[in-house]
């Protein structure tokens, strides 16, 4: 199947298990109990010595199923899933460092990230440092120190929705042996496969886009060769497994990622589109908008976006106005998450970030647009902007 395109290998890499030949989609296996016909093919599933296939904790068929079809569209060597996207960076990060080593990770990750380096890790002897949302060169080799390890980024960055240089990152980790992790939690793994330009693990909370439907958790550590043994060995010892029920929902969700992210991409560019007119709203980073900072680097590695962006409303207004703000809409909902059928918004609090002057009002305004008609959408905004 290598030469489909990786839209036709959505809807069929699940089918790649013989067991059940005449159902068209894959069961749902649910067992913590295996079962052996002797004590010598007990032992024999569990060789080489700890890779477990002795226990339902390692997944049973329907996780195995999941992460093979994971690993070949991620391109990884192996793919680890476990509970959720923030399991899967706790696992990519606890999997890679140890006492002593320090770890370089973009000033502009999401929440949760920031709160794993800066209450967790910390705690283990482990030292971090943060770099620009969009680092050069220079600005990563004035932080890198002799027991650096390794370098966390994400793509687009977490409520700002600033995309890195990727080459840059990446020759950096090279030329410093630096184990280089990326969270492709936006893009999917249909939109970019950052593995195959040089990234060593590939984590994603599919949570998001690939469930599309806001009612499951789960994530993926996408690893190559270099990295993988050493984080199923993490994986086997602390991570937190995923459902079986959320592997299968995953799976199925999978067969209208790409039509889904067509929509959101086309509907949030109409809403987009019309929210850089308004007079109230300061900047929209809009990837497909031309004239946004978002454009250049995004064009550079992509060729689609989603219903995922920020805007930022002009200096005058206060947080506290852009709670008045979405107080008032009426279809879009105020909530945490992005990527299901629902629009969603939220407030983003950006003082925090190392070089907070960079943006042009001290919070951004989270929009995701969901699959409702973009023209309602724009209704419901202009109501709540001309109120404001
Ligand atoms: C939501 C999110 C996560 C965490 O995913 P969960 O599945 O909710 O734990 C990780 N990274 C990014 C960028 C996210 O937006």
């Amino acid at each position: 199947m290598s030469k489909l395109d990786k839209i036709t290998e959505l809807l069929y890499l699940d089918q790649n298990h013989s067991d059940f030949t005449t159902c068209l989609n894959p069961p749902l296996f649910r067992s913590s109990t295996l079962v052996f016909k002797s004590q010598e093919e007990f032992e024999a599933a569990n060789k080489p010595y700890h890779t477990d296939k002795t226990y339902g904790r390692a997944g049973t068929e329907t996780v195995k199923n999941f992460e093979a079809v994971m690993a070949h569209l991620d391109k990884a060597h192996g793919t680890i899933a476990v509970s959720s996207g923030m399991n899967a960076i706790a696992l990519a990060l606890m999997g890679v460092l140890q006492a002593g080593d320090h770890l370089l990770i973009t000033d502009a990750s999401y929440r949760c990230s920031r709160r794993f380096v800066e209450e967790q890790i910390v705690r283990y002897g482990i030292e971090f440092d943060y770099f620009p949302p969009e680092p050069t060169a220079e600005d990563l080799e004035k932080l890198v120190k002799p027991n650096t390890k390794a370098i966390f980024v994400e793509t687009p960055t977490s409520g700002s929705y600033e995309f890195p240089d990727i080459d840059t990152l990446v020759k950096f980790a090279k030329k410093h042996n630096l184990v280089s992790i990326v969270d492709n939690s936006w893009a999917t793994s249909l939109l970019f496969t950052p593995l195959e330009l040089g990234f060593d693990i590939a984590v994603q909370s599919c949570t998001k886009y690939l469930s599309g439907n806001s009612d499951m958790f789960l994530g993926v550590v996408s690893c190559n060769e270099r990295t993988y043994n050493e984080m199923y060995q993490a994986f086997l010892n602390f991570a937190t497994i995923p459902a079986p029920e959320y592997c299968n929902l995953a799976l199925r969700s999978m067969k209208s990622l790409d039509l889904r992210i067509a929509k959101h991409e086309e509907s949030s560019v109409k809403v987009a589109k019309w929210l850089v007119k308004h007079p109230k709203v300061a900047e929209v980073m809009h990837p497909l908008l031309h004239d946004s900072r978002a454009h250049t680097t995004w064009k550079k590695y992509f060729n689609r976006a989603n219903g995922t962006f920020c805007f930022y409303l002009d200096k005058k207004f206060t947080w506290k106005d852009a709670a008045r703000l979405i107080n008032n809409l009426q279809i879009v909902k105020i909530g945490l998450s992005w990527g299901g059928f629902e629009s969603l918004i939220n407030l983003f609090d950006l003082r925090e970030r190392l070089d907070a002057k960079i943006y042009p009002n001290n919070f951004s305004v989270r929009l995701h647009v969901g699959l409702e008609n973009p023209d309602d959408l724009i209704d419901d905004l202009n109501n709540a902007l001309n109120n404001l």
